[in-house]
């Protein structure tokens, strides 16, 4: 790549099986959310160049275990701050203390509130609410050095606000997480769709596209296809209603389509 990288994400993990993605700056590097395995989290920083010791906090979006099943052990391992709503940290230290009988002995533990931005190093972090069915589940937009990264998984749906935050991003992560005749016709019980399907569960392939058509910008360089889900999805059929809503957005600089997965870490992306 030529000239000097600033700014770049990579996605660790992405789906139902757990969520974890790094957005760095020349002097910060942030993990949001530790959705798998602490093991596999170091296992995948090494793939995407990264040692452990060079993480400078974690920030969590929600309470769901696909977003944080590694992080008692991330932070028994690491010393650095986790930031977390109130409300999301009340949540999540009741289920592991459920779950181990004792109350969890974790490093610095750094409130934020949707709406307020802060800073991490050189990154300056806006979390902003999203619909979700968690105790107070955000989504979050990254600032530095004149790069803007916008993140929003596990929404039902994109309301004005969320579209508003979305504004003027050089990379996009967003929610693809169900073709929805694949949910009808798919394994689920009707429950389950049902939850899937509502204001407060998983965004579809359909309105993401509805988005990119009505009310996306078209600013970003980069749009990552994220959360999809293994059984009512499958990765081309998510790239391929995407691109058709991008339709004539799509340039060799602009509004480029990329896939995260679960199994594997993403190519970062660099700017
Ligand atoms: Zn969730
Ligand atoms: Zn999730």
């Amino acid at each position: 790549m030529l000239g000097h990288m600033s700014v770049s994400v990579s996605v660790l993990a992405s789906g139902s099986r757990g969520n974890c993605a790094l957005v760095e700056s020349s002097s910060t590097r942030i993990l949001v959310d530790a959705g798998i395995s602490c093991r596999e989290i170091f296992k995948r920083l090494k793939a995407v160049g990264h040692n452990r010791d060079s993480l400078s906090a974690i920030l969590i979006t929600h309470e769901h275990s696909d977003h944080v099943d590694g992080l008692l052990t991330l932070t028994k391992k690491l010393n650095i701050p986790v930031f977390i709503t109130g409300a999301t940290h009340q949540v999540w230290s009741r289920s592991v203390r459920d779950a181990t009988g004792e109350r969890p002995q974790t490093g610095r533990i750094e409130f934020f509130s949707a709406g307020r931005s802060f800073q991490i190093g050189d990154i300056a972090v806006t979390p902003f609410t999203i619909p979700h069915d968690a105790a107070d589940p955000v989504g979050f937009t990254f600032h530095s050095q004149g790069i803007k990264i916008g993140l929003a998984t596990d929404l039902g749906y994109m309301p004005a606000s969320v579209c508003d935050h979305l504004r003027r991003c050089d990379v996009l992560l967003l929610e693809s997480n169900h073709d929805l005749e694949m949910l009808r016709v798919g394994p689920y019980p009707w429950s389950v769709k049902q939850r899937v399907m509502s204001r407060v569960g998983h965004l579809s392939n359909t309105a993401l596209a509805d988005f990119f058509a009505t009310k996306y910008d078209g600013s970003a360089s980069y749009i990552v296809l994220a959360h999809l889900s293994e059984q009512n999805n499958h990765p081309e059929v998510a790239r391929r209603e995407a691109e058709a809503a991008l339709d004539g957005r799509r340039t060799l600089l602009l509004n480029r389509v990329m896939l995260a997965a679960q199994a594997e870490p993403m190519q970062a992306i660099c700017l």
